[in-house]
């Protein structure tokens, strides 16, 4: 089967040559995003393949769908950007990866907490100048605190196993709560009392309309004061503004980024020799407990490996008429 591959890396072509080595479909990389411009590019491919930031709306579902696209296969778990009720109204199925290493992001948030609260990125840099002072690097100890998980799914239990492996209370949030959070030894609470209590909060819901901005003016300053937060899941969960105004005043005592609300036109570029007009995100760079890292948690060997492995298979059942595993059916 042809397949338009867009916002292809070099990553992406290496791993899905691989998993397509066995198959017989035809990928066709394309380096652009999938946007309005370039649309065009994925006429006559039954199947087209985008990542995070290419934004699938009803006018794109209509644009693919004249160029014969029946099937849009993510290359992540997220897909708060395909409007799937459109895709069901023209017939074009959606799958994504369901399940490819929760590991990948969920040690990459703990990673980001541990820079964050010891201050890894700083001290980095002043070694390198020959600076061994420790002025302004001092942290807290992980064990004993408590560390709140927004989103209690795949990630959120494995990020809340590592923080129980730290000596954390382990407190969650869910609007559908698990059993299996509970049986890690974490126990649920009320966001009233996550933001009482919490030492450290870690977003791993998805960003749907009722998430967008949970983190605000209004629920930042209901957190305890100077806590750490961090964001790996989608950059709409936070006010990126409100939390400059949190940062500014202290009350929030650090925050992480793997991802920006903003970051489709910034992030998987090489910006480097180019002005960024982003002023909130160059905003929060410039404080010194930010850390912001450009959508990379699911960065691993094994993650790419299992992402390229099922958008592939995706492909061939799909081929095969078979149930599509990994489909996304309107809820
Ligand atoms: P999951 O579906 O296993 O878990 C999500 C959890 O969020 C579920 O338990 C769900 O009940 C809960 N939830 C839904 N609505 C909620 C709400 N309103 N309030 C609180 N909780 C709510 O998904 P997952 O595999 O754990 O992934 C979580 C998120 O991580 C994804 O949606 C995606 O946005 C993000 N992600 C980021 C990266 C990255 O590289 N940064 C990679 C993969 C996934």
């Amino acid at each position: 089967m042809k397949i338009a591959v867009f916002s292809a890396k070099r990553y992406d072509r290496e791993f899905l040559d691989l998993a397509n080595a066995g198959q017989q479909h035809q990928l066709q990389y394309f380096e652009a995003s999938l946007a309005p411009e370039s649309a065009a590019l994925a006429a006559g491919h039954e199947a087209v393949c985008i990542f995070v930031n290419d934004t699938v709306d009803a006018a794109m579902l209509e644009v693919l769908q004249r160029g014969g696209t029946k099937l849009v296969c993510l290359r992540c778990t997220g897909f708060n950007n395909v409007d799937l009720a459109a895709a069901a109204r023209l017939g074009i199925k959606v799958v994504r990866v369901v399940d490819y290493s929760p590991f990948s992001v969920a040690e990459h948030a703990v990673a980001l907490l541990l820079a964050i609260n010891r201050s890894i990125h700083r001290a980095y840099n002043r070694t390198r100048d020959s600076n061994f002072s420790l002025d302004g690097l001092m942290g807290f100890d992980l064990h004993g605190k408590t560390a709140a998980v927004v989103g209690t799914g795949k990630i959120g239990r494995v990020f809340a196993r590592i923080m129980l492996g730290f000596g954390c209370e382990v407190i969650g949030y869910d609007k559908f709560p698990s059993r299996e959070f509970e049986a890690l030894g974490a126990r649920y609470a009320e966001p009233g009392e996550i933001g009482a209590s919490a030492d450290i909060v870690s977003l791993h819901c998805p960003l749907t309309p009722e998430t967008y901005h949970i983190v605000n003016a209004e629920s930042l300053s209901r957190m305890k004061r100077g806590a750490l937060l961090v964001n790996t899941s989608r950059g709409g969960l936070v006010d990126a503004e409100a939390a400059i105004e949190a940062l500014k005043t202290g009350q929030l005592g650090g925050l992480a980024l793997d991802v920006y609300e903003q970051e489709a036109e910034l992030f998987f570029r090489d910006l480097s020799s180019t002005i960024v007009t982003d002023d909130v995100l160059q905003r929060l760079i410039a404080f010194p407990n930010v850390i912001v890292t450009g959508h990379q948690a699911f960065f691993t060997r094994e993650a790419i490996t299992t992402i390229c492995e099922t958008t592939v298979r995706s492909v061939s059942e799909f081929e095969a008429g078979a149930a599509l595993s990994n489909e996304i059916k309107l809820s």
